[in-house]
């Protein structure tokens, strides 16, 4: 009986699927239909038929012949023009039993083939790296891309498949191989207007920029930079914006729109910049950006002045949406007389952020700019839902800008394909029809995520769950999936994690995107242990790839490796130990914090040699070498605590510690440093920091350091503190007290090392909410030997900062320290 019963059982059904009614592409390992090149095609389609056949080839060991014409079985190729909305749906049909016919755009004949590799060879393309070799990870080899399991017999009902996309005008998620995602890059360029309406190559060189269209800034017209050899659009994209209450910024910018049409009828699509230039391509021009320039510039003449009238935006800035938008209309007017099928891109962004009271041209595109992911707070998805309902009533296309960023900012795997599906479902809704985003490195890091959201781009009600189940069976093989599923269900959780949201992180949600100044504090939401389960997870997942691809095999290790940087950035964090909001839960958690400091240093030179290696990013490394030094303040409240005392002692006594933290764990073991800040404890009223700080608020009620603190409401408070040195480590502190937590006010606490007046940098412990009693506050700063204005660093301007606190809300200020450590 041994075996023979299944080995029946499966030649059975085996043969019930290979029917009549079923064109065989491959049978007993050989090809059984032909491909037929087309007599008209472009060079995508040929690339796309050329791939399929190489890609035939992997799976079953024999690739499909292309021929310009044969008897038999074939699969014939029909590529049609298509308009821009339209350019994704292909459809698979059978003329006869022996033909197989693809009717396409040059983009979608590609889809149709990656569908037949999909679902009839099982084809799974599971990772995108970069084409540019020298950006590729270690341990990089190409089977990790996709997975091609081996068939001998491969058949395709005969019935008609048609299909498209639910995001049929732009998936723009930056895959390295876009292609084999269905993703179509359908537009390029950012801030476009001196390129498409008011072209800098046409103006620049020879200064004949057109007055008329030039805003008035401060009481004068604008004046544009002048031209020198080697500069380009980017130094015309910014800065200013045409004059839309001028009736000669309409005519001009229609004029050079329908000269630009008629010159150059075709135009470079794809990201343009120089990392990414390689995923351009030509086609027809149906697009032309008239999509605002960048750092406002917005005209200030009488006449635009009035147009606006003083009114604000959601954004609280002005509210250039009704003057911009109107232009906008009389453009598309113009042109699509001539021209119906173009269509017109623009943004909904600051000073244009707001929907106008009008609906706009059925060509005109607005594109929000915003991060999707930001829609885990219930109120930002309120407010998404409310500017996506008011932009839908007057657009009939949206698109949005995503920020994925990835591992280029940060140290843990970014993995939230719930969040990510819930907020694209909730665009599809609103008319949003078009997705562009922000991210530059590979994607394997961050895993499945982009593989997960082009699937959602192309059928927008997909499963993420099985897809994930899905990805992660092809990726590692049967056995191996669950631990590796585990594993990236455990970074879903993570990124939505009630923890999460108490990080000061969290509260870069309300920005356009989430990583600015930010120091990793994202980290600290993880659990003590975590680190160590997902290691062996997937430990796991490579131990259960015994009877998987050889493909399979190498991918699990990979994962492994590509884990090893987060591992080492939550150690020299102490990310386990600290709590969501920075601090440290108990004594003993401040002494085993001090114990793991030879392990968080350790792990520093680890990232630093990773970092030689290429394998991760230098501003990661940063971020782990200022958090193994900062964070060990987090133990400043317990320091009087006899273990913790011990324990500092016993760091100190084995030495070998960078000298910024041992001169922190001087500080705490008692030694004095000269307090730069000059009435950091406010004991004395003649010397307030600034102005705005009164005698009034000097108050006794509760102090941390000598007789008074101040006591504050919502406002900026300054201290400038002189003579600081380039080169050198400063350690900021203060102390701040609330009676009770504040549901809405939000503290900051921040540092500007400056020359002159000039900042430098700036470095934040952001949006903190406080919590009952007195907590302190620091963080040290490395001054820079050199800076981008030329002189060294000359003062420090220290900045704390109460927000949304309610009347009555006050918050106490006391013992603001600058120490210079070395
Ligand atoms: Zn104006």
């Amino acid at each position: 009986m041994n075996g023979r019963l299944p080995m029946v059982i499966i030649a059975f059904f085996a043969c019930l699927h290979i029917s009549a009614a079923d064109f065989y592409l491959v049978k007993d390992g050989k090809p059984a239909a032909v491909l037929i090149r087309p007599q008209k095609y472009s060079v995508q389609t040929y690339d796309a038929i050329k791939d399929f056949s190489f890609r035939v080839g992997k799976c079953t060991g024999c690739e499909l012949p292309i021929y310009d014409a044969a008897p038999g079985a074939k699969i014939l190729f029909r590529e049609e023009d298509r308009s821009p909305g339209d350019m994704d749906r292909y459809t698979i049909d059978f003329p006869n039993s022996r033909t197989m016919r693809i009717t396409g755009s040059k983009y979608s004949i590609r889809y149709a083939l990656n569908h037949l590799l999909e679902k009839y060879f099982g084809v799974r393309f599971l990772l995108a790296f970069s084409k540019n070799l020298a950006e590729r990870p270690a341990g990089y080899s190409s089977d990790l891309e996709a997975e091609y399991p081996a068939c001998k017999d491969v058949s395709v009902p005969i019935r008609t498949i048609t299909d498209t996309a639910s995001f049929n005008f732009m998936r723009g998620y930056r895959a390295h191989d876009p292609q084999d995602w269905n993703a179509r890059l359908s537009f390029c360029r950012s801030h476009g207007l001196a390129e498409d309406v008011f072209p800098w190559n046409k103006y620049a060189e020879n200064n004949s920029w057109p007055q008329e269209i030039l805003p008035v800034l401060n009481g004068k017209k604008y004046v544009m930079p002048k031209y020198r050899s080697g500069m380009g659009p980017r130094q015309y994209r910014q800065f200013w914006q045409p004059c839309y209450s001028n009736p000669e910024t309409k005519r001009i910018a229609v004029a050079n729109i329908l000269e630009k049409l008629k010159k150059e009828p075709i135009d470079t699509v794809g990201y343009f910049d120089d990392h990414w230039k390689i995923y351009a391509y030509r086609e027809k021009r149906y697009f032309i950006n008239l999509d605002p320039n960048d750092n406002g510039g917005y005209c200030q003449c009488a006449k635009c002045l009035k147009a606006v009238g003083g009114k604000k935006n959601r954004l609280g800035m002005q509210n250039y949406s009704e003057l911009y938008f109107r232009w906008v209309n009389e453009v598309a007017n113009e042109v699509t007389k001539k021209y119906p099928d173009v269509y017109f891109r623009t943004f909904a962004y600051t000073q244009t952020y707001d929907a106008p009271s009008f609906p706009l041209h059925p060509n005109v595109i607005v594109m929000l700019c915003r991060e999707l992911y930001s829609g885990l707070k219930p109120d930002i998805r309120q407010e998404w839902e409310q500017t996506l309902q008011l932009w839908s009533r007057k657009a009939q296309i949206l698109f949005v800008w995503d920020y994925l960023y990835g591992s280029e900012y940060f140290l843990l795997p970014r993995f939230h394909s719930g969040i990510q599906a819930e907020m694209t479902s909730l665009c599809y809704k609103y008319n949003v029809r078009g997705f562009g985003d922000e991210q530059y490195d590979p994607s394997y890091f961050d895993g499945p995520k982009n593989y997960l959201i082009a699937k959602q781009m192309w059928h927008v009600n997909a499963d993420m769950d099985t897809l994930l189940k899905d990805w992660c069976e092809s990726a590692v093989g049967k056995e191996a999936a669950p631990y590796l599923y585990q594993y990236w269900k455990f970074w879903e959780n993570y990124w939505r994690s009630p923890e999460l949201l108490e990080t000061s992180w969290a509260n870069s949600l309300y920005s356009v995107y989430t990583q600015l100044g930010e120091q990793g504090t994202y980290t600290y939401a993880l659990r003590k242990g975590d680190m160590t389960r997902l290691r062996s997870l997937l430990e796991d997942t490579a131990k259960y790839t015994r009877n998987a691809s050889e493909s399979q095999k190498k991918r699990a290790k990979f994962f492994l490796s590509v884990f090893e940087p987060s591992e080492m950035a939550a150690k020299a964090l102490y990310a386990e130990l600290l709590n969501p909001d920075g601090s440290l839960s108990s004594a003993s958690d401040a002494v085993e914090l001090l114990k793991t400091v030879p392990q968080a240093l350790e792990a520093v030179e680890n990232m630093k040699m990773m970092r030689k290696k290429g394998r991760i990013a230098r501003r990661l490394v940063e971020l782990a070498e200022r958090g193994v030094v900062s964070n060990v303040t987090a133990v400043n409240p317990f320091r009087n605590v006899p273990e913790v005392k011990e324990a500092i002692a016993e760091l100190l006594k084995k030495g070998g510690l960078p000298s910024t933290l041992s001169a922190i764990l001087q500080l705490m073991n008692g030694k004095s440093y000269r307090n730069l800040v000059s009435n950091g404890s406010f004991e004395d009223p003649d010397q307030h920091p600034v102005p705005l700080w009164t005698w009034e608020n000097y108050s006794a009620e509760h102090v941390s350091h000598g007789k008074y603190a101040y006591k504050s409401c919502n406002g900026n408070y300054y201290f400038h503190v002189k003579g600081i040195q380039p080169g050198r480590t400063y350690l900021a502190m203060m102390d701040v007290y609330i009676e009770n937590p504040s549901a809405e006010g939000l503290f900051n606490f921040e540092l500007a090392p400056r020359c002159g007046n000039r900042n430098v940098d700036w470095m934040r412990l952001c949006d903190l909410k406080l919590k009952k009693g007195w907590q302190t506050f620091q963080f040290s700063y490395k001054t820079p030997v050199r800076t981008f204005v030329g002189k060294p660093v000359d003062n420090i301007l220290l900045r704390a900062n109460c927000r949304n606190f309610e009347t009555g809300e006050y918050v106490w200020m006391d013992n603001v320290r600058l120490y210079q450590l070395d």
